[in-house]
């Protein structure tokens, strides 16, 4: 978690459970909670070239740095999309810096009104970034005024009731929004419209991923083998916030367990200690496999169904479960229903059904 969300704020389930447990830790010990939220920082990189992979979106992002540097203009506004990890803050992050301009970080869910968004607009130094975190969220009065604001540096302002209600334009120096959003179908089209620059960042590769731990493991200054970081990388799932956590779990346990050196041995059995099994699947994950499987004879099964059996919000499941099972090819997702594919079968070490089961299988022989 970085320390600017932990300023702005975010109000899902896992936020407020995240939020509240820094919290806790900030009572407990200030100097304690203060370390371990410098270090997550630390592990952010701070320039481009410092991110390893996303090479296509660092280098349509480099021109553009460029080209606005030498022009003394602003740079235009940048939407990014993708999955939960994988970058979009560290972007925001990393192109005030390329820019020298200063940043201010705010989040949709805490932008609840216009006054909430007005003086972070008007507040704004020429050329500033302001980044805007799960930018679909913010409610549609709000967002009416991002509108004026992206594409002349000007927002309308109504004061006054009635007869007496005046329009009031005030000009904003201009600035360049930075949104992300892990949903980007859910963000309305005269918003999306006034992005310059669009990116969806994708999942990393295994080497990227190994780099990524290499890095880190050289930061928070614990030894780890190239086996091991190679087996670390296969089981965090594409994501680079995966493998940070992977990795300061695996830190902890090499240094309670085994004198600090992290061998495939090490991660290995610190993995396992947590339930997280060689394709990366947690705990969770493997719930959902076993309930669509065992109860539900693999499916076809409605989504609300399986949520009911683990006891689980649905918006758990399609949100942060079945992106990974999806593109792990171990369910499918019909109109009929989720279905256990094959490999979910034999990944629980069960043999597939007869009937739809066995039928499926020839979709991936
Ligand atoms: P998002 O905002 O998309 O949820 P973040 O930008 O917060 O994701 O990334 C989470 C963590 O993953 C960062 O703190 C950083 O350590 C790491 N990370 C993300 N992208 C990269 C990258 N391209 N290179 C190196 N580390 C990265």
């Amino acid at each position: 978690m970085t320390r600017e969300k932990i300023i702005n704020g975010d109000d899902d389930d896992s936020w407020e459970n995240e939020q509240d447990s820094v919290e806790e830790s900030l009572n407990a010990d200030p100097g304690l909670a203060t370390a371990a939220l410098a270090e997550d920082s630390n592990l952010r990189p701070s320039r481009l070239d410092e991110m390893i992979g996303q090479m296509d979106v660092k280098e349509r992002l480099q021109i553009a740095i460029d080209a606005a540097k030498r022009r003394g203009e602003s740079l235009g506004h940048i939407l990014f999309d993708g999955p939960p990890g994988l970058g979009k803050t560290t972007f925001a992050t990393v192109i005030p810096q390329e820019m020298n301009v200063p940043v201010e970080f705010l989040s949709g869910p805490v932008l609840k009104a216009p006054k909430d968004l007005i003086p972070c607009l008007t507040n704004l130094v020429a050329h500033q970034v302001l980044f805007i975190d799960e930018i679909h969220r913010i409610p549609k009065a709000v967002e009416e005024y991002l509108y004026t604001a992206m594409e002349d540096f000007r927002i309308d302002m109504v004061i006054g009731e009635g007869i007496n209600a005046r329009t009031h334009s005030f000009q904003l120096r201009p600035f360049t929004l930075i949104g992300a959003t892990t949903r980007a179908g859910m963000l309305s089209g005269p918003l999306r419209d006034r992005f310059q620059i669009r990116e969806h960042l994708g999942y990393y590769s295994h080497s990227e991923l190994q780099q990524i731990i290499h890095r880190n493991a050289t930061i928070l200054k614990v030894k780890v083998e190239a086996e091991a970081a190679a087996e670390i990388a296969g089981r965090s799932r594409g994501t680079p916030r995966v493998a940070n956590n992977r990795l300061r779990w695996i830190r902890d346990y090499a240094q309670s367990r085994a004198n600090g050196l992290v061998s495939l041995e090490v991660a290995r059995d610190a993995m396992r200690m947590v339930k997280i099994d060689e394709l990366g699947l947690d705990h969770q994950d493997r719930s959902y496999l076993e309930v669509l499987i065992r109860i539900c004879g693999g499916g076809p099964t409605g989504i609300e169904t399986i949520a009911a059996t683990m006891n689980v919000a649905t918006d758990t499941l399609t949100d942060d479960v079945e992106p990974f099972l999806l593109r792990s090819e171990l369910i499918l997702r019909t109109p009929r229903g989720r279905v256990a594919t094959p490999k979910a079968f034999s990944h629980l070490k069960l043999p597939p059904p007869p009937g739809p089961g066995a039928d499926q299988k020839t979709l991936f022989d």
